[in-house]
């Protein structure tokens, strides 16, 4: 195992996110070694470290006598093909093997969907839960009547009900923040290093499973989309870098789910469960598939021809923005910002300011604990900027300020006024909402599922439609003031 500058070094990456793949690197080791493995590590300071898998390999062959090289599938493209050129060089044996942390292959979701129309998330979320048999009465009938609770999973949260403290591990890991310095690697954030929330261990992945069931499953449902000032994490699990970092089975994860719930149905619903099994055997495996099928070219993919550059403030939030600041600055202090906050938030604005998707797509690799390009790439690319044509999602995820109004306390604290559209102390959102559905006309005129949101377009006067332009164009130009 190594500690590589060719990993650290692709993309600017949270500090936290750094300490918390090496952290997690060598408690592995350590448990590898506990086990009576050979186990050869190199640490992101020691000199006989290349900071290369392939001159690292090269070395460690000659001088450990290996005769056989065995890998299992990694799930980054870049690291496939580095490995399947130094296989295809080498002179010793290799084998290779598929991956033991999905439930799907690579290649099931392309197999799917061959032959067919449109990729649909919804028909593998449900053919998974068939295949599976995960939340199913019978062969064909899904547990509780109907495969989707999503209506019932949209509620604004006002404070309550009671919002556990979330479960941190409080650990010391300066040493390692040390060796980083050392190192002179380039990070964004911060982090609090005699405190580390995040898990860097089996046994500590499997507490904030159980801490998750416990604490926040009753209520994960209902305010799955919700968004609050004084809330980072609200009800949701954490539990993405335990997975990604492949610490927890996602299998396990929805099986412990599932059983936590039939143990407990008086106090959980199914609603609250439900959403929670798609995100991940859906939403997940769907993601990793598209990944697989797509990529090269997915990581060039730009349909809307966005070319801007992102403002300075989503590396300071600074920002009178009230709901930017927010989720930038936790985004920053925890490295952690959920869903809606990454779609609607910081992702919506970013295609209604018509970013360059390739300047997304850094930002987001490097901020989250739990980027990974495979689950990264496909929900800043494809589902959030729809840089990809409508691959992953079959309309941009765009709104005005007004759907954040719905979902947060935002706007009630925020410099700007959420029911303006054109005055100086106008929300941002919804001039930029406007201009880029007139932008993008072209794009979108044989997308049915935009027809309601063009034709209201079309309602509003040319006068209206001018000064909306101008503010709009006003909003791009000074971005970094707003
Ligand atoms: C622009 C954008 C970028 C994103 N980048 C990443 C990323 O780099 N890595 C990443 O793991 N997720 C990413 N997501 C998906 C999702 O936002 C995170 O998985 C989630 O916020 C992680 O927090 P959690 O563990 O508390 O999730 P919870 O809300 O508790 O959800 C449970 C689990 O479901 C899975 N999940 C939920 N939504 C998705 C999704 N859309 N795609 C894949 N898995 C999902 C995750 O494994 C997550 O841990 C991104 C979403 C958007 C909109
Ligand atoms: S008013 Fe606009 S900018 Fe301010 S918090 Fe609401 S949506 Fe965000």
């Amino acid at each position: 195992m190594a500690e590589m500058r060719q990993e650290t070094d692709y993309v600017t990456h949270h500090i936290q996110k750094v300490i918390a793949f090496f952290e997690s690197m060598q408690n592995f080791a350590a448990h590898l070694k506990a086990k009576d493995h050979h186990v050869i590590y190199y640490k992101i300071n020691d000199p006989q470290n290349a900071h290369n898998l392939v001159k690292n390999l090269e070395k460690i062959i000659p001088e450990h006598n290996v005769i056989c090289f065995e890998y299992q599938l990694p799930d980054e493209y870049r690291l496939d093909q580095q490995l399947k050129e130094f296989s295809k060089n080498t002179s010793i044996e290799t084998n290779v093997y598929d991956t033991e942390h999905f439930l799907t292959k690579r290649a099931d979701l392309e197999n799917f969907f061959k032959g067919k129309k449109q990729i649909i998330m919804e028909y593998f979320y449900r053919d998974m839960r068939k295949k599976h048999n995960i939340m199913m009465q019978t062969d064909k009938d899904p547990e509780g009547g109907k495969w989707n609770f999503d209506q019932s999973n949209r509620k604004q949260w006002k404070g309550s009900p009671t919002i556990p403290n979330a479960l941190s591990f409080k650990k010391d890991v300066s040493q390692t923040l040390n060796e980083i310095n050392k190192a002179k690697i380039k990070t964004l954030g911060t982090v609090d290093a005699q405190n580390f929330q995040w898990p860097t261990s089996r046994k500590e992945s499997l507490e904030l499973l159980t801490y998750f069931c416990d604490q926040l499953l009753p209520h994960f449902g209902d305010f799955q989309d919700a968004m609050h000032t004084d809330e980072h994490f609200l009800f949701h699990s954490r539990l993405s870098f335990a997975m990604n970092s492949k610490m927890l089975h996602p299998k396990e994860v929805i099986d412990k789910v599932i059983n936590y719930w039939h143990n407990n149905s008086k106090k959980i619903d199914i609603s609250q469960v439900e959403g929670f099994v798609r995100q991940i055997l859906g939403w997940r495996e769907f993601m990793r598939g598209i990944y697989w099928k797509e990529m090269p070219g997915y990581a060039k993919k730009n349909n809307l021809e966005n070319t801007n550059k992102l403002p300075e403030f989503f590396w300071t939030a600074e920002t009178k923005m009230n709901c930017m600041h927010h989720a930038i600055k936790q985004s920053l202090d925890h490295a952690y910002a959920h869903h809606i906050q990454r779609l609607m938030i910081t992702g919506n604005y970013a295609l209604l300011t018509q970013t360059h998707p390739d300047e997304v797509d850094q930002w987001y690799l490097g901020i989250y604990i739990d980027a990974i390009e495979w689950v990264e790439i496909t929900n800043t690319r494809g589902m959030s900027q729809f840089a990809d044509g409508g691959i992953v999602a079959t309309k941009p995820y765009v709104s005005s300020g007004n759907y954040i109004n719905k979902m947060s306390n935002y706007c009630k604290s925020c410099h700007y006024n959420v029911k303006k559209t054109i005055e100086d102390d106008a929300c941002p959102f919804n001039a930029l909402y406007w201009n880029f559905l007139d932008d993008k006309r072209a794009h979108f005129k044989n997308n049915n599922r935009m027809a309601m949101m063009m034709n209201l377009l079309n309602k509003k006067s040319s006068i209206e439609m001018e000064s909306i332009k101008v503010k709009a164009k006003k909003i791009i130009e000074k971005q970094n003031i707003i």
